[in-house]
């Protein structure tokens, strides 16, 4: 086991990305604390899924844009678990609208959620990997934060917002023993997927080269590989996971 008795917390885990991590990480050896907004019963049934692995779990609804809220999650989690090694930035949201019907609400929700959610985890997290000298951090972003995409300026920026996010602190805690990646997941069959129209969907397969969309295991086993040894020499990286659909040259 990779992971054997390390303890990791996951953002946003009741679906999609962030639940195929909690159980590959959670296979591998490590014990898994996630939070969740509203899915109370998906969080429930997960812990008891993460359980039955054989390692520890406990669900936790925190809103992840609170900041006070996640840095009291983050020292319960410590204090149940007897320490904090893996931090797994997934949670996210999309409310795609053209800039100029966008309000001001709609931006702010996802700047809080996606990458002030990415800084209240992390800022509640860092001092205590920094005095233990180590530490591994992956950020879920985007190939829409790469490529930038129509209609998810609020999202793009998130996103974009959290690779810079990544580089620098990469480059300020590597002394500490502390490595900082990003995965950027193309098109991947989750219910943010499912928002898309069939159509659209159809057009968007064709731009994959790889000719389809990823599955949440897809992005959970690059996790698993990043907070590894086996990735002890890699920091400050975003490793893009699309089916090629960004060599196409952005064009979706
Ligand atoms: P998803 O299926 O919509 O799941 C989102 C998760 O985030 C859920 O567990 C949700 O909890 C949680 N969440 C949302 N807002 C939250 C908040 N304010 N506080 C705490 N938890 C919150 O999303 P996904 O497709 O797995 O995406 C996961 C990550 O990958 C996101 O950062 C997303 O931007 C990124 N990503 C996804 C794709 C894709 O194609 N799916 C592509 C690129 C990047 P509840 O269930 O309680 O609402």
């Amino acid at each position: 086991m990779l992971l054997k008795s390390k303890v990791a917390i996951i953002s946003g885990a009741t679906r999609g990305i962030g639940r195929a991590i909690a159980l590959e990480l959670g296979r591998e050896g490590a014990n898994i604390a996630f939070n969740y907004l509203k899915s109370k019963s998906e969080a429930l049934d997960l812990e008891k899924e993460i359980k039955a692995i054989g390692v520890e779990s406990k669900a936790s609804q925190i809103d992840i844009s609170d900041f006070d809220a996640v840095s009291e999650w983050v020292k319960k989690t410590k204090e149940l678990f007897g320490g904090l090694d893996i931090l797994i930035n997934n949670a996210g949201i999309i409310n795609d609208k053209a800039l100029m019907f966008m309000e001001k609400e709609d931006w702010l929700k996802v700047i809080n959620t996606n990458l002030n959610g990415v800084f209240n985890l992390t800022h509640a997290a860092i001092i205590g990997f920094m005095k233990q000298k180590s530490g591994n951090i992956v950020n879920i972003t985007s190939v829409s934060g790469i490529t930038g995409m129509a209609k998810q300026t609020n999202y793009a920026a998130s996103k974009a917002g959290i690779i810079g996010f990544t580089k620098s602190l990469a480059k300020e805690v590597a002394a500490y023993n502390i490595r900082v990646n990003a995965v950027a997941p193309g098109f991947i069959e989750t219910d943010m997927l499912d928002n898309l129209k069939e159509a659209y969907k159809k057009e968007l397969l064709k731009n994959i080269p790889l000719a389809r969309f990823g599955s949440p295991e897809d992005v959970a086993k690059v996790v698993k590989f990043l907070v590894s040894d086996a990735a002890s020499y890699i920091t400050g990286q975003t490793i893009i996971i699309d089916g090629g659909l960004s060599i196409q040259g952005g064009s979706f």
